[in-house]
This record gives structure tokens, C-alpha cells and sequence, in this order.
């Protein structure tokens, strides 16, 4: 990308998208395309054909599905596939009829088999089965994926799927939608607030999560439009990797919450664990900035902004 190409972020809203944004003004982006949702629905071709016509962006990023934690995987399959496949194929197809120079295809790490080896390599991706949980999202991110590789192969066009790990920051989804950290960062600050004894969390506390500060996340994915010569699947992968349990100390640490953490465990684990092997992107350049400790400041001042007002650590 030059400072002056035409760039387009699906959906900036959204808190990867804003990362994106906010990455691509670091390094002095200047022609940034923006739609709110209000003024593009992603899921009519015809809309979004229209506005690849008229604004002709060279450089795409696509993260624009909706996406959430497990509980959202769970409630939800059915607008998670149909909006998700609806929306990849409006972006991915009009990239290719207007042109694009370079797409980048964002998916969660839950299109890798359920049952992987550990760290997950890219090239595992489609040999074994997709965790249950979230089936119905990973298979419309498993066809976006294909789809990219179907237009590089018949069209030769550069259009790149890339894979992300369990993401968290300010902005985030603190409901019992969003990923696992921000909603149990919402349930130990609250507890604490109001000095509740215990915090229920879901599952055995067990299952490993890695964990990426979504501005390292938006660095990453940033550089491998920008570096990565390949349109081969490639993990933007990062961050710290902790059972569930261990993340929820943390988060009691920061907090300051003294009572306990009870996990209940009739409430699914999903995935053991899904650590993405990130040598290619190592290989690229990519150097990660924020620590876990300073990830978990920076999310625990935007809860406490946003929805408490009192601001974040002493
Ligand atoms: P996943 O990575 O796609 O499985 O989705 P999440 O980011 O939602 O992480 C889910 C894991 O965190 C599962 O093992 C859950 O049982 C566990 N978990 C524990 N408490 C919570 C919670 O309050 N919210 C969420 N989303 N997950 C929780």
C-alpha cells in the first residue's frame, strides 16, 4: 500500500475494524474508505457492488460478518451463517469485478479442526472436524476462506484469508456475547463493585485461550497487506496463551476482587485449545507490543470509562 491508495476497512465499527483503522493512521494511510452500517448494509450485493463501483478502493480489508464468543456461537447459528455467507460473498465478488489489488479475509481460529495439534500450523486448516459450538460461523468463514483461494486460482487475483486468535481490548463486547475476557472482565468488576462473593463463570475453567490486544492484532494484519507475498491462509497470531481459570486470576488481580471464581460446569468449554503457530508472520517482521498485563490495563480502563465512569487503575 502507498499513503495515497484507496483503502476500505468492512466493518469499521467493530472493534478490529477500529483497530484497523487506527493502525492504518499510525502509518499515515491518507485515502481511508469508510461505510457505517446505517449507510451500506454488507449483506445486498447490489449495495455493495454499487459502492465498489463508485469508490474503487485498491486495498480491502474484511472482518464484517457477525462474530462473538461462544454464548453468541451457541444462541444464534443461523444468522451467523446466513449473514456471514450473505456479506463475504457481496465483498469478495465485487472485489473481483472492480478490481481490487489486495483483499485480506478475516476469519476466528474456530475453522481449524477441533481436535488439532498443537501449535496450529495453516496448513492444518480443514483435517478434522470443526468444533460443534461454533460450527455454523466456521463453516461460512471455511467457505470464505475457500472462496478467496477458488478467485486467486480462476481469476488471479491476490485476495488473502487470514486466521485470528481469541481477541480482546478497549471497545469490546463486555455482554455475554462478546469472547471470553471481556465478559469476564465485566463479571469480576462488577462483583467487585458490589462486593459479591463469587463470580460464576462457564465451563471447567480448563480450555486455553490465546490472547491478543487488538491493536497488536490490527499491527499484524496491517503488515501482511502489506509484506505477505502469498495468498496462502496465514495465522495473524499473537499473544499470551492461559487456561480460562488462570486468565480470571489475572483479571481478580487487577480488579481487585477478593471473593471467588466458581465455574459452572454445565455450561459448554468449546475448543481445548487453539494455539496458532505464527512463524509466517514472525517471518514477516511482526513484533508484538502490548503485554498481557498491559492488554488487561487497557481493557479494565475502557470497562471502567465506558460503563462505570470512574476511569481505570490507581
Ligand atoms: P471461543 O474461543 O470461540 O470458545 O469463545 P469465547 O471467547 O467465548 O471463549 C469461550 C471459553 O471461555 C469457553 O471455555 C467458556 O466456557 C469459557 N468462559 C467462561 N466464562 C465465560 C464468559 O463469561 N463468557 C464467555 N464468552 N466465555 C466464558
Amino acid at each position: 500500500m502507498e499513503k495515497t491508495s484507496r483503502v476500505y476497512v468492512a466493518r469499521h465499527e467493530d472493534m478490529v475494524g477500529a483497530a484497523i483503522v487506527r493502525a492504518l493512521r499510525r502509518e499515515g494511510c491518507e485515502n481511508i474508505i469508510l461505510r457505517d452500517q446505517e449507510q451500506m448494509d454488507l449483506s445486498d450485493e447490489k449495495q455493495v457492488g454499487d459502492f465498489f463501483k463508485q469508490e474503487r478502493p485498491e486495498y480491502v480489508f474484511c472482518f464484517a460478518g457477525p462474530h462473538g464468543g461462544i454464548c453468541h456461537n451457541v444462541a444464534y447459528p443461523a444468522d451467523l451463517i446466513y449473514l456471514n455467507l450473505k456479506i463475504q460473498c457481496a465483498v469478495i465478488h465485487s472485489a473481483y469485478k472492480y478490481g481490487v489489488k489486495k483483499l485480506l479475509f478475516m476469519a476466528g481460529s474456530c475453522g481449524y479442526p477441533r481436535e488439532s495439534r498443537q501449535p496450529i500450523r495453516e496448513d492444518y486448516f480443514m483435517e478434522g472436524k470443526m468444533e460443534p459450538t461454533s460450527i455454523a460461523y466456521s463453516t461460512a468463514k471455511a467457505a470464505g476462506i475457500e472462496m478467496c483461494q477458488a478467485y486467486n486460482r480462476q481469476y488471479g487475483v491476490c485476495f488473502v484469508p487470514v486466521a485470528l486468535p481469541n481477541y480482546y481490548g478497549a471497545g469490546d463486547d463486555y455482554s455475554d456475547n462478546g469472547h471470553v475476557l471481556a465478559g469476564v472482565l465485566r463479571k469480576i468488576a462488577a462483583a467487585a463493585e458490589d462486593g459479591s462473593e463469587s463470580v460464576i463463570l462457564w465451563g471447567t475453567g480448563e480450555p486455553k485461550r490465546q490472547f491478543m490486544y487488538v491493536d497488536d492484532l490490527a499491527d499484524a494484519v496491517v503488515l501482511i497487506m502489506n509484506r505477505y507475498q502469498e495468498t496462502a491462509l496465514i495465522n495473524a497470531a499473537g499473544g499470551y496463551e492461559f487456561t480460562i481459570a488462570e486468565m480470571a486470576e489475572k483479571i481478580k488481580e487487577i480488579a481487585g476482587y477478593k471473593g471467588f471464581v466458581v465455574f459452572d460446569i454445565s455450561k459448554p468449554d468449546g475448543a481445548a485449545r487453539k494455539l496458532l503457530d505464527h512463524s509466517k508472520l514472525l517471518s514477516l517482521g511482526f513484533r508484538e507490543k502490548i503485554s498481557f498485563d498491559q492488554g488487561l490495563r487497557l481493557i479494565y480502563e475502557d470497562y471502567m470509562t465506558t460503563f462505570t465512569g470512574k476511569g481505570g487503575t490507581e
